[in-house]
């Protein structure tokens, strides 16, 4: 048995914020949280005293393509850890692997791989010590409006399919999580219901849908949106379309690229009105770029280039055509975003990118939330909110 005391200014834990904080980590898992009053700390605990720095959970994301130069839809290890390593040190540690729109044979193939990686991590010791952890993978695509597709291949898309789903649902071997699709296509209510009877929680996105469209797939029981605002029909004050009924409906959650690019900060603070900071998840859809710089880079099968964009030069991702193509985007970095751009308070911008996704998949007992019996995973961030160590499973990094 392993004990170590964290010692740090604040805990977000992120229901609340504990001041002279106090966190106990034994072996893998958190044993205490509380104040350095509240605990007692046994002999012989070895101690890290972090300072001025906040501790709150690890980062979880719930849609993201690539990084470190590499794309998931490889469905390799070299790519996995890659992506798994680069997010890591940006305080990421748990993610959802994400795929986009490809021929079928190539979708099956990269879920396939994804799969078998995602199901032999937790014996992988030496692997999950420096990296983020995959926990399951988000299948983004084939069943997407070619109105909404953004850079999604238009010639992959497919008709929503109860027997082509199954076809991804075996591949993945227990480990697809999310299914993201366009509720106004013919027989997508059908995939919603077989979907959410498999335990796969459906994301409404890529859609053209109408209000009423989107009403009926919240009360049908999608869990939530992707990128809100982006890739969805636009809002008119007749025809609220998609965005009218997120904006108008608790049931549904909304993820959001809150990278000033993707969407203005007044489009966020109006989010935040609508949505409270318990239904909004911090997302970064990053792409291979992530982590890498300017250049050329590949999406699933679509060239991007990545330069910097802007006054505040902040790093774009476009295809051929000029569409933004994804993002360079960290979750740390989306957190200083939250409150620098749309105002909220630190914890609140932090529960955006921990509790509340981890709410969405239903694995907020132990992820995304520091309490007892919780994994111990956790991201130290300095009083800027840049990142200062990352914990996976008890193992911290300090950079
Ligand atoms: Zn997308």
């Amino acid at each position: 048995m392993s004990l170590l005391a964290i010692k740090a200014k604040q805990l977000f834990t992120p229901l609340r914020v504990i001041e002279n904080g106090l966190l106990l980590v034994e072996d893998e898992a958190i044993r205490a949280v509380g104040t350095r009053e509240d605990i007692s700390v046994p002999k012989r605990t070895r101690i890290l005293d972090l300072g001025d720095c906040v501790v709150a959970p690890g980062f979880v994301d719930i849609h993201i393509h690539g990084g470190g130069g590499h794309d998931v839809m490889e469905g390799s290890a070299e790519a996995l850890h890659a992506v798994a390593c680069t997010i890591f040190k940006h305080g990421t540690t748990t993610f959802l692997p994400t795929t986009v729109t490809a021929s079928t044979p190539r979708l099956v193939r990269a879920v396939e791989g994804l799969g078998k990686l995602i199901r032999g991590w937790p014996e992988d010791k030496q692997s999950r010590r420096h990296c983020a952890h995959p926990l399951g993978i988000h299948l983004e695509g084939p069943f997407l409006s070619a109105a909404r597709r953004g850079v999604h291949e238009r010639e992959h898309l497919q008709a929503p399919s109860v027997e082509l789903f199954e076809k991804f649902v075996g591949a993945a071997g227990g480990t697809l999580r999310v299914l993201t699709l366009a509720p106004e296509l013919e027989n997508a209510a059908e995939l919603q219901a077989e979907a959410i009877r498999r335990g796969i929680h459906v994301a409404l996105g890529h859609s053209d849908a109408t209000f009423n469209q989107t009403e009926r797939a919240i009360v049908a029981g999608a869990s939530h949106v992707v990128h809100m605002f982006n890739a969805m029909r636009p809002f008119h004050q007749r025809q609220t379309g998609i965005m009218g009924a997120v904006l108008t409906d608790d049931r549904i959650a909304a993820e959001v690229i809150a990278d000033g690019v993707h969407v203005a900060p007044s489009a966020l603070r109006l989010l935040i009105r609508a949505k409270g900071v318990s239904k909004i998840i911090l997302i970064t859809d990053g792409v291979s770029a992530t982590g890498m710089g300017q250049g050329q880079y590949r999406l699933g099968e679509a060239d991007i280039t990545v330069k910097t964009e802007g006054a505040r030069g902040v790093l774009v991702c476009r295809n051929a055509e000029g569409k933004l193509a994804g993002s360079v985007l960290t979750q740390d970095r989306a957190v200083r975003n939250m409150v620098t751009y749309a105002g909220v308070n630190w914890c609140a911008a932090v529960k955006m990118a921990t509790w509340n996704p981890a709410r969405v998949l239903g694995i907020e007992d132990r992820k995304g939330c520091l309490r007892l019996g919780a994994d111990a995973d956790l991201v130290f961030l300095h009083p800027d909110g840049t990142v200062a160590g990352t914990m996976v499973r008890g193992v911290a990094t300090c950079f």
